[in-house]
Parts: C-alpha cells; structure tokens; sequence
C-alpha cells in the first residue's frame, strides 16, 4: 500500500479517525519530518482521548507522560548492559530505538529487546508503539528478526519503521507495512553554471578536504562563531551541502561498483546527527561544524 499521491499524514489522520490502525508503519523520505511524524503518531496511538484525527490532545496523563523530549536517554554500551531502547517521555508502552552512538548498525538485541517489550501485556492498559528509527541501518540478522515479528504481530501494539528511503529495507517487510513516504531530497546541483555561489565555494573546499591535515580543519571550524543563530546556519548549510557531495561521491562509488560504502554511509548519518544536535540541543555551531568536518574527512581517506 502506498500513499504517494496524498499528503502522507492525511493517512494517519485517516487511520487515526477511523480507529483503525495497522500493526506497521513505514515513514520515509527526507530531513527531519519522517522522525517528528512518527513520534506524532506514536503519541497520537497512545492518547486516551484519541477522538480525531488531530493526533495527540495533549491534555491527557497519556499525551503528559509521553511529552518529554525523545532525545533524553542515549542508546549505547548495549553489549555492556546499556539499554537496547528507551520509552518516548514516561509512558510505559511507548518504545523508541535506533541506531546507538557507539554502532554502526541497529542490531538484533535491540528487535529482540523490542519484541520481549511488546509480547508483555500493556502497562497501561492500551496500544503499544515501537518506533525504529534508522530502520536503513538495521543489519541482516536484526531485519530477519523484525521481520518474524511483523509475521505475527501481537495485539494492540504498531511497529513504525523510520528510513530515508524505503527502498533500503527488506521487501518482505516493506509489504507488510502501510507505506507514508515523504518527498525524498531535492536534487541539488552541485556543480554547473546554475550552483549558488556559496554552494560552489564549499563544494570546492569539500573537494580538498582529503588534503587538510587536522589543523586546517579545526581552522574551518573556528569560522563557524560568533552569535549563536548566525553560525548555526552557517553549520546547517555546511552540513546540507556536505550531505549532498557525500551522496554524490556514494552515488558515484556504487555506479563504479564499489560495494562498502559504509565509511561514506557512517558519515552521511554522522551529518544528520550533527543536524538534529544542532536543532535539539543547542550544541556549540563550532562544535557541531568540528564534528562534521572530522566525519566527512575520516571517511574519504585512503
Ligand atoms: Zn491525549
């Protein structure tokens, strides 16, 4: 099931009018809005007072206990008894999980984690939600493993898998999710007459960077200071742009047929992170500009 020709949340308003919504979810497309959507939604399965299509009433102990930032736990050290997930603010059955700062890739303890969850009976009595985020990272065994629960979904509980592209995921479990797909990035040009011109200056620079040594890129950082609003979108313009001369180098090695892509990948999701701090947690621009510099450089070099 696909909805591309409709405003993709009109879906889950539908689904959220009706009462009738599915055991899976697949949110895709680009920059921030797949994420909030499916944080929208989970809390909206979740509001006692689910009557429309509005999403959360925000009133409720359900919408209370669910509203504090999703951010506010850090997934790592899962190997050393760190948590495999975290709960969306303090509601009980509200599950979150992706990517951990310390992984590569969403792993199978964290389906497994998710799934012991979820075959529990509800805490508070009503739907449960898990959302996976960076589902596109999910590795092989990870993916089978939600794929087994997909096939047997338990009652009352939704699954919502967020990805970029959905392209990326399993088939078997792309058809067994409604699909709400978000346009995918814009297609830029990064590099003819038409280019903006601050566009073209870091491209170029973006083209030297394998030759900066580490100096030069702590110096490329510093520029980003100053009041805070003004370097923060000094950041987010760099991070853009090196998303997208990223993408380019992927799409490139993958037509030359170079299979391990996964230093580049690793930094292009490094960039988003580096976005989302800059949005959510009034990180330092400088800071959040270091960090990029250092994920771009690291995974070009030879
Ligand atoms: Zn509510």
């Amino acid at each position: 099931m696909t909805a591309l020709h409709q405003n993709p949340v009109t879906l889950l308003e539908n689904s959220l009018a009706s009462g009738r919504i599915h055991s899976a979810y697949l949110i895709s497309g680009a920059g921030e809005k797949p994420r909030e959507t499916a944080l929208w939604f989970a809390r909206a399965i979740a509001c006692a007072q689910r009557a429309t299509a509005h999403g959360p009433c925000e009133a409720c102990p359900a919408c209370r206990r669910a509203g504090a930032p999703v951010e506010e736990v850090a997934i790592e050290g899962i190997d050393k008894g760190g948590p495999a997930y975290r709960h969306i603010g303090e509601h009980a059955d509200l599950y979150w999980t992706e990517r951990a700062v310390d992984k590569t890739r969403v792993t199978v303890q964290q389906v497994r984690a998710i799934e012991r969850a979820v075959r529990r009976p509800s805490v508070e009595g009503g739907a449960r939600v898990a959302v996976i985020h960076d589902a596109e990272w999910l590795n092989v065994e990870a993916a089978n493993g939600l794929l087994r629960i997909l096939e047997e979904p338990p009652t009352d509980t939704t699954f919502i898998l967020v990805a970029p592209s959905p392209g990326s995921l399993l088939t078997t479990i792309r058809s067994r999710c409604i699909r709400v797909a978000f346009p995918a990035e814009e297609v830029v040009l990064l590099r003819d007459a038409s280019t903006d011109k601050a566009v073209a200056e870091l491209v170029a620079q973006l083209d030297g960077i394998s030759r900066l040594r580490l100096p030069e890129l702590i110096g490329w950082a510093e520029k980003y200071r100053g009041g805070r609003a003004q370097a923060a979108t000094g950041v987010e313009h760099l991070l853009d742009v090196g998303q997208l001369w990223l993408r380019e180098r992927i799409t490139l090695a993958a037509r030359e047929g170079r299979k391990d892509l996964n230093r580049e990948l690793d930094a292009f999701a490094t960039l988003g992170e580096c976005r989302r701090d800059l949005a959510t947690r009034n990180a330092q621009p400088r800071m959040v500009a270091e960090r990029g510099l250092f994920a771009i450089r690291g995974a070009i070099r030879s």
